[in-house]
């Protein structure tokens, strides 16, 4: 009997099985997977090898979060729905009602809210320290202290994390270090050369590379991903298929990218710098930014990162009329994309800090940080010399 429509409709012929290997990866959109035997499906709830539910495991997340751990000399990888969800499956996975975490000061925000706003909540306490002093980092820990928390440069200053030195600290005390490399990508600094035990990306940044999908990756040793798969599995936190793909082309281009971005990046600091209305330019690339020597060490040559920080004379009216006058750069949050970007940095993202407070992390009430992209240089120097003129 030939079925009806509606069973036709769902259950219909499809194209055989691939001999031939698709040299782009397919796009899995399947949340679910059918088994040929009730014994093989039991076999793989039971944790066999096998694809079941894209919540669990998705073949295109992991796919990308294989390539990241690839590209990070990694022994294996998770991929998560953003770099939030990454560094929360992280946090969670380490500690417990009692724990205590240290970070840096200048922490990203969002780790920070999640450290301050979520996790106090359940017991973990943190402490937030001066991570230019490795002495100051050391004070800190604690007999409940459970990880050492890093950044591989800082936003928006880009304070460059000394992170030998914090490996030493971190394993002499029986602790992981988990470092966020968000503003640096595998194409300038993979920080498990460098002693760390877990890498945290917002995959939303320079491993998209495009601003059009938003992800997250933790990679490190097998164990502690897999505690950290653990984590965003029950906390629900997948990668979806669509964006792992897109994450996955943007990888492709990752090293072309991140290091024309990083080369406009240092002639536009130079630039800048040189101008009679800028009072200071924060670049790691600079010989006058206050970590130059450890990015030199630490980063791979040439690409000292493609964020920097502006300051122009005269406060926080002129650090908001040059954004204003921007023509080419947009005004617009995030970093890592093929698009430049600037933000007014006291009204945007830190404005939630005091002036005081600004000022002592190194941010003026002008401060303006920009993330370049792929242009050319020659238009983006022109564009931001043309909007410092004015003011
Ligand atoms: N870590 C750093 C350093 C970031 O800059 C960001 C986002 O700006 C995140 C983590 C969070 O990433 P997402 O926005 O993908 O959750």
């Amino acid at each position: 009997m030939t079925p009806g429509e509606h069973t036709r409709a769902v259950h219909h012929r499809t194209a055989e099985p691939l001999l031939q290997r698709p040299l782009t990866p397919p796009v899995h959109r399947s949340t679910t997977f059918a088994f040929s035997s009730a014994q093989e499906m039991a076999e793989v709830f039971a944790g066999a090898p096998g694809w079941s539910y894209s919540r669990t495991d998705n073949p295109t997340a992991v796919g990308f979060a294989r390539a990241v751990a690839d590209l990070e000399g990694a022994e294996a990888g998770d991929a998560q729905s953003s770099g939030t969800a990454a560094a929360t499956a992280v946090l969670l996975a380490l500690t417990e009602a009692g724990s205590h975490v240290v970070a840096p000061r200048e922490v990203y925000g969002g780790t920070w809210a999640l450290l301050v706003h979520q996790l106090a909540r359940f017991g973990v306490t943190t402490t937030f320290a001066d991570y230019a002093d490795p002495e100051a980092v050391r004070a800190a820990l604690t007999p409940r202290t459970a990880l050492v928390w890093a950044e591989v440069l800082s936003n928006p200053t880009m304070a460059v994390a000394d992170l030998p030195a914090l490996a030493v600290t971190a394993h002499e005390a029986g602790l992981p270090l988990v470092v966020d490399a968000t503003f640096a990508s595998p194409a300038m600094c993979r920080p498990l050369e460098h002693g760390a035990d877990l890498v945290v990306h917002s995959a939303t940044k320079y491993l998209g590379g495009h601003s059009d999908a938003t992800g997250g990756v933790v990679v490190g040793g097998a164990e502690l991903v897999a505690r950290v798969r653990r984590v965003r599995v029950d906390t629900g936190a997948a990668l979806a298929p669509d964006e792992a793909a897109l994450m996955l082309r943007g990888l492709h281009t990752l090293p072309l990218r991140v290091a024309r971005q990083c080369a406009t990046a240092l002639e536009v600091a130079r630039a800048l710098e040189a101008h009679p209305a800028v009072e200071r330019v924060d670049h790691p690339g600079l010989a006058s930014h206050r970590d130059h020597a450890v990015a030199v060490r630490l980063l791979d040559e040439g690409r000292y990162g493609a964020v920097l920080m502006v300051t122009p004379r005269g406060g926080r009216e002129a650090g908001l009329a040059m954004v204003d006058r921007l023509q080419l750069v947009a005004r617009a949050t995030s970093l890592g994309g093929t698009a430049s970007k600037a933000v007014h940095i006291a009204t945007t993202t830190h404005r939630q800090l005091s002036p005081e407070a600004r000022a002592a992390g190194g941010i003026g009430e002008s401060s303006v940080r920009l993330s370049v992209g792929l242009e050319d240089p020659a238009d983006l120097v022109a564009d931001l010399v043309r909007a410092l003129d004015g003011l």
